[in-house]
């Protein structure tokens, strides 16, 4: 009998490999210019210039690249230059006399309604360097295929909020250096964050968590049809051969050979149920998940102090507003870091009444 190993949609595994390699090459500094549809040139500082494409076709229709996939020895080399890769930088981004939008107090009020208190009011404003991390995590999940991807999680420190979406507003600014440069001895210090390194790190894991769980869902969703017509298959194959092997029992002229013709049915069936719990397992997907590299950004922010009053009581607050991003820091509950719409107040905190 022959079965059908598992075939991966060359087209979705193109774009992982294409996905993960710009990654890397980011991650390590080489330049790529995208040169036509598919095709790029990638400066190496130790490889020099080459022409690469990962597509099969455009690779076979021209002969002036180089075509990266699977087992090829520039995609091994850049799955060994991320073993690598693990390091810690620092960088901090120029400090930009960014503008509040204008409409403080309205806008301040809108970001969060904090329950059982009067409206917001703004008290005063200020420059400040803040900082975020950048965990940058090593994924690679393990099934008939190798799928290797590099998922950045930024959180701010001074809230732990989850702030990956700005991510290429932080990477935009560092380039600008119209700004004024870096940080120095004249500009507003760093605000000491609440958060240890390690609330910090556990938090990124929650957040790295979520998305490889949801990855594994999507990857098994990409594979189910293969999985469903392996199955097929060899449900057809065992059922021919239950069926012959049927026939041959009815026509089994005596007892002695009847009964081989009936242990012969159940070790196919018994086969057959062992096949399905092989393909099930074949397609059992597992995450790898490997801490590759941490930046540390300081980043200027414009925080608003502000109060609420509950009864008779004043209940500081404060808000963060990105100039770099031109948006506002996400507001999140101290104690579950989801960003939040609603806020309650405890001694320790704002809670959105989670816990
Ligand atoms: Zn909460």
């Amino acid at each position: 009998m022959s079965e059908k190993g598992i075939t991966s949609n060359p087209e979705s595994m193109a774009t992982v490999i294409e996905e993960f390699c710009l990654a890397v090459w980011e991650e390590t500094g080489s330049v790529v210019e995208p040169v036509d549809w598919g095709v790029y040139d990638v400066l190496d500082p130790q490889d020099g210039l080459k022409r690469v494409t990962f597509d099969a076709e455009l690779a076979q229709e021209r002969d002036d690249c180089e075509l990266i996939t699977f087992g090829s020895a520039t995609f091994e080399e850049l799955q060994k230059a991320t073993h690598a890769l693990g390091r810690i930088d620092t960088v901090a981004l120029p400090w930009t006399h960014g503008k509040l939008p204008g409409m403080l107090i309205e806008k301040v009020q809108k970001l969060v309604h904090l329950a059982k208190c009067r409206p917001t009011r703004v008290i005063n404003t200020r420059e400040q360097t803040s900082a975020a991390l950048q965990f940058t995590f090593h994924v690679t999940y393990q099934m008939a295929d190798l799928i290797e991807e590099l998922v950045p999680v930024v959180l701010d420190l001074s809230s732990l909020a989850d702030i990956t979406r700005y991510r290429d507003a932080l990477g935009a600014s560092l380039h600008d250096v119209s700004g004024g440069g870096s940080l120095d001895a004249t500009q507003p210090r760093p605000v000491v964050s609440l958060y240890s390194l390690a609330q910090a790190y556990n938090r990124a894991v929650d957040v790295v968590r979520s998305i490889v769980v949801e990855r594994i869902g999507e990857i098994k969703t990409d594979y189910a049809a293969h999985q469903q017509e392996e199955l097929e298959q060899s449900r057809q194959y065992y059922a021919k051969t239950v069926k012959i092997l049927q026939q041959q029992l009815h026509s089994a002229t005596d007892a002695e050979r009847a009964a081989r013709f009936m242990e012969k049915i159940s070790a196919t069936e018994a086969d057959w149920a062992r096949r399905q719990d092989d393909i099930a397992r074949a397609y059992e997907v597992n995450a790898e998940v490997r801490l590759d590299q941490v930046r540390l950004y300081w980043m200027p922010v414009i925080r608003v102090y502000a109060e609420a009053q509950q009864r008779t009581v004043m209940l500081p607050i404060t808000f963060d507003y990105y100039p770099w991003a031109r948006s506002w820091a996400v507001v999140v509950c101290s104690r579950c870091y989801q960003p939040s719409t609603e806020l309650w107040y405890h001694p320790d905190g704002w809670y959105c009444g989670c816990g």
